[in-house]
């Protein structure tokens, strides 16, 4: 008899931590859900009081429309643009519902699409951009998907290297599949370092550039890779470069 109330009670407890955990849980995804959109709210605000200001001004003839002032507006617009493309492709891999194609794949192929879709601006800069490759690597998972992970690396890269170089080596494991990107670039604090995958967060140093991200490259990465059960890595050295690893099990 003592036996099973002891037993009870140490189900009561668990049941107990467990609600307590689920509560906890909730609680944390409606703060983060809170967070998005007023973060969403405040990205969406500073594009729109240039425009709203710039029309204004026009309308009532402070200002005349000259091509430089409609090309400040037609840059915000952009902006928009991109920034509303941006949200859809996070939305769109954080969803579990919506399914990933399971194509058989060469991850070669999907990295020189990534690479040739940024060749043009790599161009304009003194950039040099190498990929180390074996073999071709096999492997199943959504080609445009995967092509949207290695053009924000190779993105951010680009954008927070100013000379030098940036180099893909795409290694296959007994175990896994690792593409890895360096640069020479800017490179990432320690302190910075645990939040640059969260959504809208900017690196102190990227803020003050005119890159026009607005801090979603990274989230859209990581829930793609997690969705293709793989993880990704990061190390860097501020002022040396950072090293941006993809895996992938086989
Ligand atoms: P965005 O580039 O639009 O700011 P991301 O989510 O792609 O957004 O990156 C988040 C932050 O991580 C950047 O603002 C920047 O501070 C840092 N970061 C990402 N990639 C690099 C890189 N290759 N070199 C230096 N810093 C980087």
């Amino acid at each position: 008899q003592r036996i099973t109330l002891t037993e009870r009670e140490t189900e009561v407890e668990e049941v107990g931590r467990a609600l307590n955990f689920l509560a906890d849980t909730l609680q944390q995804q409606k703060r983060l859900r809170k967070n998005l959109t007023a973060d969403v709210a405040h990205e969406l605000r500073t594009p729109l009081t240039t425009i709203q200001s710039h029309i204004e001004a026009f309308q009532d003839g402070v200002w005349e429309a000259t091509p430089d002032k409609l090309q400040v507006c037609h840059d915000q617009v952009i902006r928009l643009v991109q920034l509303i493309s941006d949200l859809e492709k996070l939305s769109a891999a954080e969803n579990p519902m919506i399914q990933l194609r399971q194509e058989s794949l060469i991850l070669n192929h999907v990295i020189h699409d990534s690479v040739n879709s940024i060749a043009a601006q790599l161009e304009k800069q003194s950039l040099s951009l190498t990929v180390h490759e074996d073999a071709e690597v096999f492997m199943t998972g959504d080609y445009e998907r995967l092509v949207q992970v290695f053009v924000n690396l190779l993105n951010n890269a680009y954008k927070y290297t100013k000379e030098g170089r940036i180099e893909v080596w795409i290694t296959e494991e007994p175990s896994e599949i690792k593409v890895t990107i360096t640069d020479t670039g800017l490179g990432i604090s320690p302190e910075e370092l645990p939040f640059i995958y969260e959504r809208f967060y900017r690196g102190e140093k990227s803020r003050n550039r005119k890159t026009g991200g607005a801090g979603i490259g990274l989230a859209i990465v990581k829930a793609i890779v997690e969705a293709h059960g793989g993880k990704v890595a990061v190390q860097s050295i501020l002022g040396k470069g950072s090293d941006f690893s993809v895996y992938f099990p086989k």
